[in-house]
């Protein structure tokens, strides 16, 4: 029952064809559909319809985040208690919101955010066998993460958005960057048993700050600079290490200028485990370990 994971994000870009190619070529994600102003992708490993779509806009910038609950109810149970939130959602039926897409609630979550509750999005299955599978297909291209991991957002009031998240779709925390007068700065929010799947830093409501996509180990970030750098994409930092999480990111923007991240490591986050709080001072080396700082593109806006 509930929320069981990051299920896709809605993702603006200005010119779709040189994003459709980043995407598929660099990136190495799978194209799964396409509609004259969208173009759906999936991630090798992953067996749903879509986890990354594109669509055309003249900004960049995130449209929809959408999490997958595990069962049909929990639908029914999230707009009861979203309403009773105060917030309107809206219900869409399977198919209606594209190519794959399942039965829907559809609310702005109190960062600014459009949000999702998908169940029952089309499976087509990853590109192995479910019988004795080799343990990656052949033929894959670019950096090809097996799957998308988590989102990190900018809001306001990251107090309240955290709190939402807890109390109305129980999410749990792992880890705070507490502010010298208390409120919250940055949290990181759990319901995959990972350091995060969500997160939120204080910023302009609604701004995306990054998706990342896993990697299964340290290795895989080094090959994936060196794909970027082949293709003359841009790094933001990395690799490198983040205190807070404890995992290992690249960042790297997009040809639109949405900030990806290849993501690993981090720790098992068992629902019994309290949460990590690093003070305002340590707050660089929350984000950049190594560093000890963040760059200065690091609270770049994207709305
Ligand atoms: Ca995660
Ligand atoms: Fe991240």
């Amino acid at each position: 029952m509930g929320v069981l994971r990051l299920s896709h994000v809605e993702i603006r870009v200005p010119d779709l064809e040189l994003a459709t190619a980043y995407y598929s070529e660099v990136l190495g994600l799978i194209e799964t559909a396409r509609e004259s102003e969208r173009v759906f992708f999936k991630c090798w490993d992953e067996h749903q319809h879509h986890s990354v779509v594109l669509k055309y806009a003249p900004s960049y910038g995130l449209d929809v985040m959408g999490f997958k609950v595990q069962d049909h109810a929990d639908l029914d149970h999230f707009q009861e208690r979203i309403e009773a939130a105060g917030i309107a959602t809206k219900r869409f039926a399977a198919g209606e919101l594209g190519p794959g897409s399942g039965e829907t609630v559809r609310f702005e979550a109190p960062s600014g955010h459009t949000t999702d509750l998908v169940f029952g999005m089309s499976q087509v299955g990853n590109l192995l066998p479910l019988t004795n599978p080799p343990p990656e297909p052949q033929g894959l291209v670019g950096i090809h993460p097996p799957r998308i991991d988590h989102i990190f957002l900018m809001c306001e009031d990251v107090d309240a958005a955290t709190a939402f998240f807890q109390d109305v779709l129980d999410f749990r925390l792992t880890e705070q960057i507490l502010a010298d007068d208390g409120h919250q700065l940055c949290t990181f929010l759990e319901r995959t048993h990972t350091a995060h799947d969500l997160a939120f830093i204080t910023g302009p409501n609604g701004a995306f700050h990054h998706v990342a996509f896993w990697m299964d180990d340290w290795n895989d970030l080094r090959r994936a600079a060196d794909i970027c750098s082949y293709h003359g994409v841009a790094i933001d930092a990395g690799p490198t290490r983040h205190g807070a999480t404890r995992g290992w990111g690249l960042y790297f923007f997009d040809p639109a200028g949405n900030r990806n991240e290849v993501y690993t490591g981090g720790y098992w986050a068992d629902p019994d485990r309290e949460p990590i709080t690093w003070t305002e001072g340590e707050m660089g080396r929350a984000v950049f370990y190594y560093e000890g700082q963040v760059n200065q593109r690091f609270l770049t806006v994207h709305s």
